[in-house]
């Protein structure tokens, strides 16, 4: 068993609060009985996932207990006797999505009445927004938020039992260890180092809706981590809102650049990533565990969301540009072969044409290998949305065109430098067109490579030169197997 564990005594220790043992164990119990009933019925479950990675990983979760409770998945809603919508609120058109997609279900529903569908995830932490969906929606029966998916059986019995549900417990700033996911992916996988957030951007709504920030003792990480080496994969993303202060409440006895240390020791562990990174928390140490651990990856997606000081001070972020280009530069300095991808917002309240314009030099000079473009919407609770100085949507839809526009030319500045770049590559998927079957991967610093292949060469490492590049990608050909 790996057991490789280093404490630094003077940091003052927070206790997190874990649920015990025995509570997740009750929860077993009722999922056995469940399944009793539920699989000779061969009733099958859909998850559909919104948002971000921390989403993605929670649906894992559910769909762990799902199985547990005797359903299998089904490939679609139609063939579902449970639909479950795994929602995010970071911008506002996910509620108007939503609503269409639950209102679409009313039919299915009535043609099908004992299925289940219920709506979990951030959006339903949101102040009113389960007591409204109800009222709304009565063929919707369950739902729940962030911090209650160790109850999950628990609310499916009671669902199954005929009543309709609402669990958003605010206050439960826990960690529950040890529930059951279902991971489909046989390469790669996203391993929680920590949950919530106390950052407070003045736009974001996820301190909100995620709770407090916890970190997961480095154990867990790393057990976990053990588990998923040993059933095959070798490449793992280490998520938090922000990964670089996980262990600042001394809650772990360790820092993000120690947890990198201890965890690229796991043997068989080929690739370790991490998001989100952010900037006012990247240390020293941090870029040089980067630098000198062999399987910690080339990539750092570091969330900018403006090029102009005022607006980051606006923003509540915390660093300015320059701090923000000095990091670049060093890490750029320290680990030659980076790549950086980041977050940009436009619009914010009080973003002058000139504000604006600093975003665009700063996107120019850094040459980002790629970049997420929002227009900023306004969360209601934040300290944004009440700021006065809102700037209209049609200004917002043309700083975005403009700035897609120019991340555009600099991805394809970025791909040319990759002509004659040779590298390993981690099979991730093929694409039949005609005769020629095109497989795709990354290189370890992110960057994506198409070339030709067999199938069989999925989710192996493979050795590919680029050769030609178009407007989105690079291509190449495989120099071994
Ligand atoms: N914790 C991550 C960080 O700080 O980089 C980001 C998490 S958030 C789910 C992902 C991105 O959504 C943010 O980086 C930001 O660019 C964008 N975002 C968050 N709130 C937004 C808002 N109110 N309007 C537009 N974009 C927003
Ligand atoms: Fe939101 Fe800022 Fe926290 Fe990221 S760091 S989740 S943008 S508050």
């Amino acid at each position: 068993m790996y057991n490789k564990m280093k404490f630094y005594g003077d940091i003052k220790m927070k206790s997190i609060h874990y649920i015990p043992e025995s509570e997740l164990a009750a929860q077993h119990t009722i999922a056995e009985t469940l399944s009793k009933e539920i699989e000779p019925r061969g009733l099958r479950f859909f998850v559909e996932t919104f948002g971000c990675q921390m989403n993605v990983r929670d649906s894992e979760t559910l769909k762990g207990w799902l199985y547990e409770t005797g359903y299998s998945e089904a490939s679609d809603k139609e063939q579902a006797d449970l639909i479950l919508f795994n929602t995010c609120c970071v911008r506002d058109h996910a509620e108007k999505r939503l609503m269409g997609n639950i209102g679409a279900l009313k039919e299915l529903k009535d043609a099908k009445p004992g299925m289940i569908i219920g709506i979990c995830g951030c959006m339903m932490q949101q102040e009113g927004m389960a007591k409204k969906l109800l009222k709304r929606f009565p063929h919707v029966s369950l739902i729940f938020g962030t911090n209650v998916l160790y109850r999950f059986p628990e609310m499916l019995k009671a669902v199954m039992n005929g009543e309709r549900i609402a669990v958003t417990d605010r206050a439960e700033d826990a960690i529950a260890e040890d529930l059951p996911k279902l991971r489909d992916n046989p390469r790669s996988a996203f391993v929680n180092i920590m949950y919530g957030c106390d950052n407070f951007c003045s736009y974001c709504i996820v301190p909100y809706v995620r709770g407090r920030e916890r970190s997961r003792k480095a154990e867990d990480v790393c057990s976990e981590i053990v588990s998923l080496v040993n059933s095959g994969i070798t490449e793992i993303t280490l998520l938090g809102q922000n990964v670089n202060s996980y262990g600042n409440d001394g809650s772990t006895g360790m820092t993000f650049a120690d947890l990198l240390r201890y965890v690229s020791d796991v043997p068989g562990l080929k690739r370790i990533r991490f998001m989100s990174s952010h900037p006012k928390d990247l240390t020293e140490d941090v870029m040089q565990a980067i630098a000198s651990l062999p399987n910690v990856c080339h990539h750092v997606h570091l969330p900018v969301q403006s090029g102009n000081t005022e607006i980051l001070k606006r923003m509540n972020r915390k660093y300015t540009r320059e701090q923000y280009l000095s990091i670049i530069e060093k890490l750029r300095s320290l680990v030659p072969d980076i790549e950086f991808t980041t977050d940009i917002i436009v619009g914010f309240p009080g973003e002058s044409e000139e504000a604006f314009r600093d975003t665009m030099s700063l996107v120019e000079q850094v040459g980002f290998a790629a970049a997420f473009t929002f227009a900023y919407s306004p969360r209601q609770g934040t300290a944004a949305a009440k700021m006065e100085d809102q700037v209209p949507e049609s200004v917002k839809k043309r700083r975005l065109r403009e700035l897609n526009e120019l991340q555009a030319k600099k991805t394809v500045e970025n791909n040319a430098k990759y002509i004659g770049h040779c590298g390993e590559v981690l099979v991730e998927g093929c694409d039949c067109r005609g005769d020629e079957t095109m497989l795709y991967g990354k290189y370890q610093n992110f960057k994506m490579v198409y070339f030709p292949g067999k199938p069989e060469l999925l989710n192996r490492y493979v050795n590919v030169i680029v050769t030609k590049t178009n407007k989105n990608s690079l291509l190449g050909e495989m120099i071994d197997a």
